[in-house]
């Protein structure tokens, strides 16, 4: 049996709209009436994301103090995994095809998420995306779970997986973060980083991944392609 783990932000959901409206009301919130600051483009501040700025340094980059960088960055925080910014996800390209294709060849197929219980339904009733992921296979933070930091609590979710989950005969986990790839090499299991989510190619390759692609389809395809040469 062939099983593919995939994160959710990043391969199968675009996030950048949400995280780009939370920056734009966390600045106005953190900057003085009168005090004039420099609001990013979308571009700009993605790619800040993407190159793992910090929030503090984005804030300071936006015109605002140091003081007001760190509010700034904790109003962030509290924000950004919050309703009603949730709505302004939309899915990855290729996305639903690419979890129909995995459905159709019925590969095993599970979901390893930072989002919370709520959060990952509500993604998977907007999108219709629950009948791709078996009850048993969602695996996410209970709602009341206290967060640490994603490269922390992320392999603990894979080692939990890793008890349940029947064995396979080849296992693949795709992210877009340095915490899947540190879930998945923490745990021996091979894993493919995706260029279009939250980080870019460049910061992927100090985390080692064993591929890095352009995105969740091409990723899914490399796997197959490799199961169907195992089967010869
Ligand atoms: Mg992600």
């Amino acid at each position: 049996m062939l099983r593919i783990i995939t994160d959710f932000d990043g391969p199968i959901v675009d996030v950048s709209e949400r995280y780009y409206r939370v920056y734009q009301l966390c600045l106005e919130k953190a900057r003085q009436p009168q005090q004039q600051v420099k609001v990013l483009g979308k571009k700009e501040f993605w790619q800040m994301k993407r190159d793992r700025i910090a929030e503090t340094e984005i804030g300071i980059l936006s015109g605002l103090n140091e003081e007001q960088a760190l509010e700034f960055s904790k109003l962030r925080k509290q924000t950004v995994h919050t309703q009603p910014y949730f709505e302004y996800d939309v899915l990855a390209e290729g996305a639903i095809e690419t979890l129909s294709k995995i459905q159709h060849l019925h590969v095993d197929l599970a979901v390893m998420t930072m989002r919370r219980v709520r959060e990952l339904d509500y993604a998977f009733t907007k999108y219709d995306l629950g009948k791709f992921f078996l009850e048993n296979r969602r695996y996410c933070l209970a709602n009341d779970y206290v967060k640490t930091r994603d490269i922390e609590d992320k392999p603990l979710l894979m080692q939990r997986a890793l008890a349940e989950l029947p064995p396979a005969t080849d296992t693949w986990m795709i992210g877009d973060t340095e915490a899947d790839i540190a879930a998945a090499k923490r745990h021996n299991i091979k894993v493919i980083a995706v260029e279009c989510g939250i980080r870019d190619r460049i910061k992927l390759v100090d985390y080692q991944p064993d591929l890095i692609v352009k995105n969740f389809s091409v990723a899914v395809d490399i796997i197959l392609d490799n199961w169907q040469q195992q089967a010869g």
